[in-house]
């Protein structure tokens, strides 16, 4: 048996994990999580995250096997790709492909002779594929012919997938349409590799299933909150309306960035005792986000009582406050700032927490994130679709994958039937210390609510 590892083969469900939330879903059920990603490991099927068509792997043979269905007569290139959409002049892989021995190369879709020079636009991007053999697909004709003609289909395929490291494409020249292969798990047009789909792809906090935007948390800290700055706008600035402390006012000890304020504010004719709410969105701008280009007059005391005058732009609160959070070399300093950031859902992944290369893996075209994300009961009937007799699964998935469904039919039952008899289980909130719990261990998550 394989199992994921450190997960015995009789858990049982931790009552407790299931009582958190009256809108559970199996995501937030770690040990069912980590049966869905065994399931999708394995009987999921990957896409290019970029173009979504579904990636196999295809030996040389299979992909001669493809080739020869095209009508006879049909005239192709082989070629392999060796540069995609890239910037640069690439004289350097003209001369590899001259040196392999090819005398042509298919350059942004053109076909050039390498005995002319070929100069490229260093600031745009190219593509570019040395053409290994040119052919006629014939079809009928003598057995002896036909074994021939394989065997120069086969020889060119062999060498077109390893000069372009497991890429080859067929270019139809009439029909100008290019069909691309690979011998790797790997989109053969975009050339995305999927390294090998094993349950860890499927984890938010392994480099292999982590989005790379959030590390797996599914949110980013990314800006400041005027709110969280200024939480009381009935205060005035001197009056510390500003919460972070270099900016909280006289009360503190007013140090350079309370005294580069005032110069600001004295340039701007801002009134410090005015409560916040009742200044202009202007004069709230010039506080947050600075004067920009425009400098102001500024005489700084420092805590010897020596003076220094100069005239230098103030950058603003919030400006300065996500300036040091990006650069500061201080963990203190930046959990600190932190206080005043809001989490926004990670652009890249949506909250999901995957990397696009996970959420293409798909069982029944639902990816991983979308089928733990249901209610609990959808999930079960899902599960009991890819078991049942009109399974969307091929016969071969479904072998390798009927224990795995049985193991969460069955925890996907007990939990239907724990919710329905002891209904007030599901009422209670989650409490701190069992969030920090969860927020502990590795493959739990939330769904959103
Ligand atoms: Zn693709
Ligand atoms: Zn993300």
């Amino acid at each position: 048996m394989d199992y994921i590892d450190g997960l015995s083969p009789a858990v049982s469900i931790d009552q407790k994990s299931t009582s958190h939330n009256p809108r559970s879903t199996v995501g937030t059920v770690t040990e069912i999580y980590d049966y869905m990603r065994l399931l999708f490991a394995r009987a999921g099927i990957p896409h290019c995250p970029i173009c979504g068509r579904e990636v196999v792997k295809q030996s040389a043979e299979e992909i001669v096997d493809k080739i020869e269905t095209l009508p006879a007569s049909t005239r192709v290139l082989i070629l392999s790709p060796l540069v995609r959409a890239r910037k640069g002049t690439y004289q350097a892989v003209f001369e590899e492909i001259r040196k392999a021995g090819f005398t042509r190369a298919r350059v942004d879709g053109n076909v050039h002779s390498l005995d002319d020079e070929i100069n490229l636009d260093r600031y745009k991007q190219h593509t570019i594929e040395a053409v290994v053999d040119r052919l006629v697909i014939s079809q009928n004709g003598e057995k002896e012919d036909q074994k021939a003609a394989r065997t120069r289909l086969t020889d060119s395929v062999e060498t077109a997938l390893k000069f372009g490291e497991g890429y080859v494409s067929v270019n139809l020249v009439d029909q100008k349409q290019d069909i691309h292969f690979s011998e790797h798990l790997a989109c053969p047009e975009h050339g995305v590799s999927i390294s090998e789909v094993e349950p860890r792809t499927f984890s938010f906090n392994t480099p292999q299933g982590a989005c790379p935007d959030c590390q797996g948390l599914g949110s980013k800290l990314v800006e400041i909150d005027p709110e969280r700055i200024i939480p009381d706008p009935e205060r005035s600035l001197n009056e510390g309306a500003i919460a972070s402390m270099e900016w909280s006012g006289p009360k503190e000890e007013g140090g350079y960035y309370w005294q580069g304020l005032q110069a600001a504010a004295r340039a701007y004719r801002i009134d410090l005792d005015t409560p916040v709410s009742e200044m202009t969105k202007e004069q709230l701008d010039i506080i947050l986000y600075g004067t920009g280009e425009r400098q102001v007059q500024m005489t700084y005391r420092n805590s010897n009582g020596h003076e220094f005058r100069f005239s230098r732009a103030f950058e603003g609160v919030i400006t300065n406050l996500e300036r040091r959070y990006r650069e500061t070399n201080s963990e203190y300093i930046r959990e600190k700032i932190s206080e005043f950031m809001s989490d926004r859902p990670c652009p890249t992944c949506k909250g999901k927490r995957l990397n696009p290369a996970a959420l293409a893996v798909t069982v029944d075209d639902i990816n991983i994130i979308t089928a733990t994300s249901w209610p609990v009961l959808k999930t079960l009937e899902w599960v009991k679709k890819l078991s049942g007799k009109n399974s969307p699964l091929t016969p071969k998935q479904r072998t390798i994958a009927e224990r795995v469904l049985k193991e969460i039919h069955d925890r996907l039952t007990f939990l239907v039937n724990v919710s329905t008899t002891h209904p007030t289980r599901y009422t209670g909130r989650l409490t701190a210390g069992r969030r920090a719990v969860c927020a502990r261990r590795t493959v739990h998550w939330f769904a959103p609510a």
